[in-house]
């Protein structure tokens, strides 16, 4: 198990984006070590998180970079989406503001981005689902329009996260070899 002795046939850089509190820190402790807290934010200084998989028999090693909370300053760094191949956008479906706010951390990827980045919507917390503040279907409009990925998750739960994570990652793989 792990990474010892073993050849890893590609790295894929992928970065979580969207508001604070939207969920991108528990999304990630949930998909690589299958954790969750419910006090979050040890955050700080935690640049990525790796977990090694495999894809139609390759060995396929996923860096996934979360923001350390520097998208509180609207200031997330060209380093940190350099070689980035794949992007998580995440919004808080019991949060309209943080859906809202996804045309803008979009239009932030692209003009940073790799132009054939993966992106992938996310609406989190589906867990919440009598708090919920965004409609699948906006969601869904929004992703076809932009021409993403979409799926509801809940790192709580573990809804959909192992999926998500592993839809991203094939379809990189698909575009890549
Ligand atoms: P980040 O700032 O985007 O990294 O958000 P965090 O991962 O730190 O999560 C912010 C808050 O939302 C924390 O209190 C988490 O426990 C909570 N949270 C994260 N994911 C979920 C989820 O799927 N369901 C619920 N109910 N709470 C969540």
């Amino acid at each position: 198990y792990g990474d010892f002795n073993q050849k890893i046939d590609y790295v894929f850089k992928v970065v979580l984006i969207g508001d604070s509190a939207v969920g991108k820190t528990q999304l990630l402790a949930r998909f690589a070590r299958n954790e969750f807290s419910v006090d979050s934010k040890a955050t700080i200084g935690v640049e990525f998180q790796t977990k090694t998989l495999i894809i139609d028999q390759k060995t396929v090693k996923a860096q996934i970079w979360d923001t350390a909370g520097q998208e509180r300053y609207r200031a997330v760094t060209s380093a940190y989406y350099r070689g980035a191949v794949g992007a998580m956008l995440v919004y808080d479906m019991t949060k309209r503001q943080s859906f809202d706010h996804m045309a803008r951390w979009l239009e932030e990827l692209r003009s940073h981005a790799d132009k054939n980045i993966v992106i992938m919507l996310i609406g989190n917390k589906c867990d919440l689902g009598s708090l919920r503040a965004v409609p699948t279907e906006d969601a869904q409009e929004f992703a076809q329009r932009e021409n993403l990925f979409f799926m509801e998750t809940s790192a709580l739960e573990s809804t959909n996260v192992e999926t998500a994570f592993l839809t991203i990652l094939t379809e990189i793989y698909r575009i890549i070899s």
